[in-house]
């Protein structure tokens, strides 16, 4: 089970294992920020749950890395499914509001979405096409791309993940 490490500012800022999550609680130098709420770890004076999140109680300075902006890690920041309905099938890129209409290719304003979703959009924003976004795409952490699969990316990290990037 793997650990989200925040910084001291909630910067993610690696991915460790539960054990060294503890040890890091347990010597005072992180704190749980998320715990699992399915698992608990006992000893023999108290009882822990295991964290999913933890936060640096000192701040440790991290170099900004640079995530290229290609349609594959588009794809996996949307977790390979269609930003309109859902699907895993037939993924192509969409602008959000279409070049026609001076959209940019920005992380902002591509999403992944399926053939069928793309061509009922059209040349039309979500709104004028009826056709919420299920996502609000913003610039990926880097870490997402530590892991092999969204399928992989706990649920109660996606929120740290997904904070854009210092520039
Ligand atoms: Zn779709």
């Amino acid at each position: 089970m793997a650990v989200l490490v925040l910084n001291y500012d909630y910067q993610p800022i690696h991915i460790t294992t539960w054990r060294r999550a503890i040890i890091l609680v347990l010597k005072q130098k992180a704190e749980v920020v998320e715990a699992r709420s399915d698992r608990r770890l006992r000893t023999v004076r108290t009882e822990y749950a295991f964290p999913s999140i933890i936060r640096l109680m000192r701040y440790v300075p991290v170099p900004y890395k640079h995530i290229p902006l290609t349609r594959q890690n588009i794809f996996r920041r949307d977790g390979f499914r269609c930003a309109y309905c859902g699907t895993s099938h037939n993924l192509t890129i969409d602008h959000v509001i279409p070049r026609s209409q001076g959209g940019e290719s920005s992380w902002e304003n591509l999403v992944t979405a399926c053939e069928s979703c793309n061509r009922q959009k059209g040349n039309r924003t979500p709104q004028q096409a009826g056709m919420p976004l299920l996502i609000r795409p913003r610039k990926p952490h880097y870490l997402l791309f530590w892991l092999r699969g969204a399928e992989e990316v706990d649920t109660s990290w996606r929120p740290y993940l997904m904070l854009e990037a210092r520039v």
